[in-house]
């Protein structure tokens, strides 16, 4: 009876080490992904366009949108292109 009392704490005793282990090893590649800048869920990935004129790839945030819905990289370049 004695025995197994032992038994059960060694199984107790390695099943919780096992689980600490896992969290330890979860917990430092979570840490090595954000230091590689990895993005992680959720993070929006912005979309990129290309200039209508030079074909420059600007953030769609950056880019300057002309009245016929073109995108250009700069004001120059939309001066470029009068709205037809
Ligand atoms: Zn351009």
């Amino acid at each position: 009876m004695k025995l197994g009392i032992w038994i059960f704490i060694g199984v107790v005793a390695w099943l919780w080490f096992n689980g600490t282990r896992k969290q330890q090893r979860r917990a430092q590649e979570k840490a090595r992904a954000d230091a590689a800048g990895a993005p992680s869920p959720g993070t929006a990935i912005e979309r990129m366009v290309a200039c209508a004129h030079c074909g420059l790839h600007v953030p769609a945030s950056d880019a300057i949108v002309s009245g016929i819905g073109a995108s250009f990289c700069s004001e120059a370049h939309r001066r470029l292109h009068p709205p037809a």
